[in-house]
């Protein structure tokens, strides 16, 4: 298979511009080095209604192109069902029947990270086992033999994470992004994983579950995220954010494409005349402060 990269944004809500700066940066990660551009659709879990088409619309208003058809999550359960198996087959999952609070009132082990699942349900006994499975569904964990696990970024150099017990499949049945990411990039061909910086704290446990079923790890890239005038991740309520919010207030896609270039140093126009001028090592590694009085000022 050849190699790739992809965009992968959850349908939940329209795109902002920070979104749409990701997916550029993906974009011309994937076609500076001959790679081929995918678009997955990650709807396991929040997807709205119409959201979905709207998203492809702002991203090929933009510029960024993808290959083949776009591959939605949820038509892919037999796949993770499968992966789960396997690990299943190997000793290495368990079920678990905390609730979040439970989890969070558990007394943790002393040198255990904040936030790791403390391992309650990690050695029950079958008569334990059998009472809980009559009270509540299990979710399924995996028994990790890490603590943690480094991974190689090309933007963060080797970053070194927690890997606790995390949640393979939720006990609602819904298949849990870490499972559903890794399983999807193997079977994508995907080999080069560019996406929000917010992502690398979790991006070990993927990498290591990648290992555990033989899959191999890709090129990872976390790129900054945009940013309020508070410091605080773009969200819709920071006012105009989205082309068509832009569009109303005057800003074409084109400028708001410039803008997005020109906050990576970039040049102006369509993406494919940045290709050149391209290079990770320059990136800014800061996030960039989006300013709607920028917009307005243009
Ligand atoms: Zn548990």
């Amino acid at each position: 298979m050849t190699s790739a990269g992809r965009f992968a944004p959850s349908p939940s809500g329209e795109l902002h511009v920070g979104n749409l700066r990701t997916a550029i940066l993906a974009w011309l990660f994937a076609r500076s080095t001959a790679r081929r551009f995918l678009l997955r659709v990650e709807d396991l879990d929040r997807a709205r209604a119409g959201a979905e088409a709207v998203q492809l619309r702002d991203l090929a208003a933009i510029g960024v192109t993808w290959d083949g058809g776009v591959v939605r999550q949820a038509g892919r359960g037999p796949l993770y069902a499968q992966a789960i198996a396997r690990l299943e087959e190997a000793g290495l999952t368990y079920e678990c029947f905390c609730t979040r609070r439970e989890i969070q009132e558990a007394p943790t082990a002393p040198h255990a990270p904040q936030g790791a699942y403390p391992g309650t349900c990690r050695s029950l006994d079958r008569a334990e086992l059998e009472y809980k499975r009559s009270t509540r569904p299990a979710a399924i964990r995996l028994r990790s033999d890490v603590a943690e696990y480094t991974v190689r970024d090309v933007l963060h150099g080797d970053f070194t994470g927690v890997v606790d017990d995390f949640v393979l499949r939720r006990n609602d049945g819904v298949t849990a992004y870490n499972l559903a990411v890794v399983v999807d990039d193997a079977a994508q061909g995907i080999d080069q994983v560019v996406r929000g910086d917010d992502l690398l704290p979790s991006t070990p446990r993927q990498a290591y579950l990648a290992s555990l079923l033989n899959i191999p790890v890709p090129e990872y890239a976390h790129v900054p995220l945009v940013v309020n005038h508070d410091g605080a991740r773009l969200a819709k309520r920071d006012g105009a954010v989205t082309l068509a919010d832009l569009a109303a207030a005057g800003v074409s896609v084109g400028e708001v494409r410039d803008r997005l270039l020109a906050s990576l140093g970039l040049p102006a126009g369509p993406l494919g005349r940045a290709l050149d001028s391209f290079d990770p090592v320059a990136l800014p590694r800061e996030p960039w402060v989006w300013s709607a009085g920028g917009a307005a000022a243009r």
